[in-house]
């Protein structure tokens, strides 16, 4: 029988999410619910000198906001837990020993004085082959001392031993086959000298506990997976060991580098998913959220920066992301980040989403500003006629402020120069025809009657009326803006214009 797919997405809490995590996230999920498999969210907080207070349930929120909620994890449990590494310590230490015990790993000794000597004494100094038999480890004392060290609790690490002169090879799943030379890659630590374990070690023992199938996760952490296979392998699991697949990395605009938080800064877009604020510095960096992303566009996005369906379709709703995603179909290259593209999506989702669903998050987004809204019929009415001109959510806040409060300017020189008593004498006129319960083509029709009548033609009028109602020269249909305003608000505001235009 085929098992069950079980997928984990494994973020450190160290700060805001990076949109490459979500993306990871994302390719996580895609994969578990495509197979009817499960995705977990593990937290991996063993480095304790980098956890940052609230980053957990950050990266929580993201993903809820996102629309991939965890078959297990920290907040909704399951039958593998603790989901906390920090919560499973005590289950590290017996590996690292086996390992030891098995002349796959020795204690090393030696002091961060002593380290810091090496790394003066030896340029690009690295624990591991070359130097592994100058250090103070298991390896080069005596069995007698070592012993007593252990028995007198002196402070060591556990390193991995990486054999000499072996290719340690793979098959990831995009890349096909991969090799590393062991004598490149040094003793890494296992287990550190509070007794928590590395990222090394924990990722394989968890994996393995957690019994996961498939590691998707981003290709900065390809040159760890031989450190990873090796683990597998020295700790007996080889023929348990997941599927690898080692995804391409998200680079910056100009496509030299790995995208940072650092380039969205310098050219002024979001690389977090949510609002982060650094609980140290209180500095705030805002995220695609705030910023006005749909989170369909969002996860839409990021699918598609490394994937494609293989036609040129590029908008897919997470239903048809799941149905349509094969591993197969990631790409080995980097995949650049456009955030005018980014922001395509995001109108083309503001674009074909109804009324009725886009409600909910631009009242979000007025109330963010400090605005409530109560009247839902009326800004879904609002909504339907300016979707069109809105890339961002937070462009709803100004682009429908005249459906809300009169023009409080208005663009004269596109009327002035032209105004006349006899424009004058027809708005009043048309003031006394319109009403409640005409559309937007009866209100047109009766403006063009009434425009013969008083001998203009109707392109003549239509632009003065149109900055009467929302004080310049943008906006929809102004006979749709009229419907919405109803007739006593449109009548006020002409005869407020009229008099501004004289
Ligand atoms: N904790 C690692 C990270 O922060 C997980 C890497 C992996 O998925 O193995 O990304």
């Amino acid at each position: 029988m085929e098992k069950k797919v079980r997928v984990r997405f494994a973020p450190s809490p160290t700060g805001g999410l990076h949109l490459g995590g979500v993306r990871t996230a994302l390719f996580n999920y895609l994969f578990a619910k495509k197979h009817n498999g499960s995705f977990i969210l593990r937290v991996e907080d063993t480095d304790q000198t980098r956890f940052v207070a609230g980053a957990e349930e950050y990266i929580a929120a993201c993903l809820e906001w996102c629309g991939m909620s965890p078959d297990e994890s920290p907040d909704v449990g399951g039958n593998y837990g603790p989901y906390r590494q920090s919560e499973r310590k005590a289950s590290y230490r017996q590996y690292a020993e086996q390992l030891v015990n098995d002349g796959y790993a020795y204690y090393a000794f030696d002091t961060p004085e002593e380290l810091e000597a090496k790394r003066k004494e030896i340029p690009n100094f690295t624990y591991g082959l070359s130097t592994r038999e100058g250090m103070r480890n298991s390896l080069t004392l005596a069995e007698a001392e070592v012993a007593a060290l252990l028995a007198a609790d002196a402070p060591h690490v556990i390193r991995i031993k990486m054999p000499e002169d072996e290719l340690v090879s793979f098959t990831d799943l995009i890349r096909g086959h991969v090799s590393f030379d062991t004598n490149l890659v040094d003793d890494k630590v296992l287990l550190k000298a509070d007794g928590m374990p590395t990222y090394h070690l924990a990722v394989v023992a968890d994996d393995r506990a957690m019994e996961i199938t498939h590691i998707f996760r981003g290709e900065e952490w390809l040159p760890s997976a031989p450190i990873h296979i090796l683990l597998w392998r020295y700790l007996g699991w080889a023929d348990e060991m997941p599927q690898w697949v080692h995804l391409p990395l998200i680079l910056k605009p100009d496509g030299n580098g790995k995208l940072s938080k650092r380039d969205g800064d310098r050219l002024g877009f979001p690389v977090y998913a949510q609002n982060w604020t650094d609980p140290k510095t209180g500095d705030l960096t805002t995220g695609f959220r705030e910023l006005g992303f749909m989170p369909e566009a969002f996860v839409n996005l990021l699918a598609m920066l490394g994937w494609n369906d293989g036609t040129d379709k590029e908008l897919f709703s997470m239903a048809e992301l799941i149905e349509k995603f094969s591993v197969e179909r990631i790409s080995k290259a980097g995949a650049k980040f456009d955030f005018e593209k980014a922001k395509w999506y995001n109108h083309e989702w503001v674009k074909n989403t109804p009324a009725t669903a886009l409600l909910p998050m631009v009242k979000a987004t007025f109330a963010a500003e400090g605005t409530d809204l109560s009247d839902d019929a009326y800004l879904e009415q609002v909504i339907d006629l300016i979707k069109d001109r809105c890339t961002l959510l937070t462009d709803f806040i100004p682009q429908s402020s005249y459906f809300f409060n009169a023009p409080s300017e208005y663009d004269l020189p596109a009327v002035k120069p032209k105004w006349t008593a006899e424009k004058a004498a027809f708005f009043e006129a048309y003031s006394m025809v319109i009403a409640d319960g005409l559309n937007a083509a009866e209100l047109e029709e009766k403006f063009k009657e009434l425009a013969a009548v008083h001998n203009f033609k109707p392109g003549e009028l239509m632009l003065p009326f149109r900055i009467m109602l929302v004080g310049g020269k943008f906006g929809p249909g102004v006979f749709d803006i009229a419907v919405a305003l109803k007739t006593t608000e449109t009548v006020k505001r002409i005869s407020r214009a009229v008099e501004a235009f004289a």
